[in-house]
This record gives structure tokens, C-alpha cells and sequence, in this order.
């Protein structure tokens, strides 16, 4: 049985591991030039070693049983999201003001970032089954009970089964498939890809200063242009960091990259103390740059967070033999990294079920 999953982010990656783990031949095909999806980790560069998060961070394995039991198989580690000392809150009064805001119960970060799933799912596989910097174009009735999938390059791929593991609107907008049903197309044009419109903002330290100074790390601002931050800093105390979520909007933000990195590093100075103005780096991951992520349908209007979606997304097509599965299909957690491995699973077995049904 040979299956082509498209799209090389956590739940591409975790079908293609089920698929695999019960013998199939699975070819991984991927837009980018790097594997992750809207994972993505920041790394020295002459080291590689693991620095900081540019997407995801925060999961929740006490409340999220698929990232629990996904956790234990790949061996992954968790820590607490430091969260001691005060948070500084711009914009409710002429100065900043120091309180402690409450962390979110059972919320942890993993050792090594999300990227360590990346990392343990992608592994163990061929890295010939793996093709990066390979846009697919479309999907295809083949015909014998095979479907076409066409590559941008030109190049002609078919399989017995097909994964379309890409954000929703980016494979109703972008891909060619002529034999999806309008209601499926509608539901896929309906559906937000979660965070595709945010823009991420590392500051690395040699030290996590404002620790000494009773502060969290934290900020919450209604001013920006983080509204958001957090400490990032390793779990042994090692790369100090303070993350933000960018609350300034796409066009404004990517206007001008200098004046919007001086924005952040005087508001860290104002919140932390004129240690923030001097970081080692200051690195900004704007997502809504990236075409295999965002579409402009997601930055016409900004999207709350998803809810499940209709059933149409998890049914199978083109006679069972095209599946989605994106972190938005799921109906668990739709959106996070728990839906990303819930999609990414079901659509797997569900390929299997359907394989062997068909002998
Ligand atoms: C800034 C940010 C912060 C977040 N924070 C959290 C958090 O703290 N906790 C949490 O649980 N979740 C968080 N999320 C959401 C989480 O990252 C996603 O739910 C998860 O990574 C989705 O994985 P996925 O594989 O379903 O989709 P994606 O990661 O979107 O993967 C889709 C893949 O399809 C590829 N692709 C697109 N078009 C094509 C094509 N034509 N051909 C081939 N490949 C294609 C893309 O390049 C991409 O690799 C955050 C996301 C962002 C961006």
C-alpha cells in the first residue's frame, strides 16, 4: 500500500509515523524547505543547539490526553512555565503597574520545544520518504483506483491513498481538485488556520535579570507592540528569553522591521529595566509572510479560535481514498498541537481501516 501525505507539519508527520508503524509506504511531501509546519525553533547557529520557540509553546498534557500519550511514546519532557514574581501591565494607567497575574493550571512547555516532536516523529523515518522544497498543485482522479498528485515542478506522483495535511484554506485556495464537493470547499474556505496571521518576537539574554528584580517576565499590554510576553528561558535557568505575541497588525507591523524591533526593545527597557535594551538577539517569526500557511481569506478578517469544524472535513473523498487532516479538522482541540496528533492519527487509521477493507 503506498500513501502520499501532504504537507510535513506535526500531524502530517504523526500519520505518516501510524502509517509506517503498520508497514505502509508513505512519501511526505512538503512545501517548505524545513519540515514543522507552524512549528518552527529558533537554534545557534555554529551549535544548533535548541534556543527558543517561534511558534507553538504551551501544551497542556493534563487536559490533553492525545498530547499525554504522544508525549510518553516519543519520550518527550515537560517543565512548568515560569510564571514567578510579578507581571508588568502597560496601558491601564499613566505608568506600568506591577501585580501577579495567575498562570493557566496544568499549562507546561516541552524540553527542547514542540520542535523535540518534530524531531522524534521525523527521526525514525526514511529521509528519502521525506521531499521538502516540493509545492504539490494539485490532487487528481487517477482513474484505476489511484489518485494523481501533481507537483508544481511539473512532476506527476500517484498513490492508492492521499493525506492533505496543509492548513484548510491554503488547500481550497491553492490546490487544483476538481472532484471536491462545493459544501467541502466552502467548509475548507470557512475554517481560520489558527495563529497563520501572528507574528512571534524572541528576545534573547545572557541572564534572566528580571527575575532578580521579582518579575515574572511577564507583560500584558494594551499599548504593544507586544500585548503579550513571557518568559522563554530554559528549564535549567540556560538561554534567557522573554517571548511576545506582536499585537501590532501585518501591514503595519511589516512596514518597517528596524523601527518595529525598536518598538519591542523600548518596551521591554520600560517593563524590565534598561538590561532589556541590550539583548544578544532579537529575532521576529511573522507568520502571515508565509504562503503554505496563511491566505488572504485569514487576513481579511481575524479569526477567533477555531471550533470544530463540520464533519465534511474528517469524511474521506474522491472514493475513500483522499483524507484531511490538519490540526483544524480535529474534533479535539482544534487548532493546537492536540489536534494537530488527534488529525494526524485519525486520518492514519482511518486509511488503514479503509486498506483493509477494500482485501
Ligand atoms: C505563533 C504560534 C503560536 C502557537 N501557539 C500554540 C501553543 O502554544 N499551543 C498549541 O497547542 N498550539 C499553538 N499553535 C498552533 C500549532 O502550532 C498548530 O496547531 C500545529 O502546529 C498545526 O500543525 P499541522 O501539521 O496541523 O499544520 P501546519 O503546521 O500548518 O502544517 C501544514 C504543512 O503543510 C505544508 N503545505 C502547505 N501547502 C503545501 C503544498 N501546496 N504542498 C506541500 N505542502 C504544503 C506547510 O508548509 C506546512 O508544513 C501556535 C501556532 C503559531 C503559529
Amino acid at each position: 500500500m503506498n500513501i502520499i501525505v501532504i504537507g510535513a507539519g506535526l500531524s502530517g508527520l504523526t500519520a505518516a509515523r501510524v502509517l509506517r508503524d503498520a508497514g505502509a509506504d508513505v512519501l511526505l511531501i512538503e512545501a517548505g524547505a524545513q519540515i514543522g509546519g507552524r512549528i518552527r525553533a529558533l537554534y545557534e547557529q555554529k551549535t544548533n543547539e535548541y534556543l527558543a520557540d517561534l511558534g507553538p509553546t504551551w501544551i497542556w498534557p493534563k487536559y490533553q490526553p492525545v498530547v499525554a500519550k504522544w508525549a510518553k511514546t516519543l519520550g518527550i519532557e515537560t517543565f512548568e512555565q515560569f510564571n514567578d514574581g510579578d507581571a508588568v501591565i502597560l496601558g491601564y494607567g499613566p505608568a506600568p503597574l506591577r501585580q501577579p497575574l495567575p498562570g493557566q493550571n496544568g499549562m507546561v512547555r516541552i524540553v527542547g520545544g514542540p520542535t523535540a516532536l518534530i524531531d522524534a516523529l521525523s527521526n525514525e523515518m526514511d529521509a528519502t520518504n521525506i521531499r521538502t522544497s516540493t509545492p504539490v498543485s494539485g490532487i487528481y482522479e487517477d482513474g484505476s483506483k489511484r489518485v494523481s498528485v501533481y507537483l508544481r515542478s511539473g512532476e506527476i506522483l500517484t498513490a492508492e491513498n492521499v493525506i492533505v495535511s496543509t492548513p484548510l484554506r491554503v488547500a481550497a485556495l491553492r490546490l487544483e481538485m476538481p472532484w471536491a464537493p462545493q459544501a467541502l470547499l466552502d467548509a475548507m474556505r470557512r475554517t481560520p488556520t489558527w495563529m497563520s496571521t501572528h507574528a512571534k518576537a524572541v528576545a534573547l539574554y545572557d541572564q534572566p535579570f528580571w527575575r532578580d528584580a521579582g518579575l515574572a517576565g511577564r507583560i500584558a499590554s494594551r499599548t504593544g507592540p507586544l500585548v503579550e510576553a513571557h518568559d522563554h528561558t530554559g528549564p535549567d535557568g540556560t538561554t534567557a528569553a522573554i517571548f511576545g505575541f506582536i499585537g501590532w497588525s501585518p501591514d503595519v507591523r511589516q512596514r518597517d522591521q528596524d523601527e518595529l524591533k525598536r518598538a519591542i526593545l523600548k518596551q521591554l527597557t520600560e517593563c524590565f529595566g534598561p538590561e532589556a535594551a541590550n539583548p544578544m538577539d532579537l529575532v521576529v517569526q511573522d507568520w502571515a509572510t508565509n504562503p503554505n500557511i496563511v491566505t488572504n481569506l485569514d487576513l481579511s478578517a481575524l479569526a477567533n479560535h477555531p471550533g470544530v469544524g463540520p464533519a465534511i472535513l474528517r469524511q474521506a473523498h474522491l472514493g475513500g481514498r483522499v483524507r484531511f487532516a490538519v490540526s483544524e479538522t480535529s474534533e479535539i482541540s482544534p487548532g493546537l498541537i492536540e489536534g494537530a496528533l488527534a488529525a494526524g492519527e485519525r486520518a492514519a487509521k482511518d486509511v488503514l481501516a479503509h486498506i483493509s477493507h477494500e482485501f
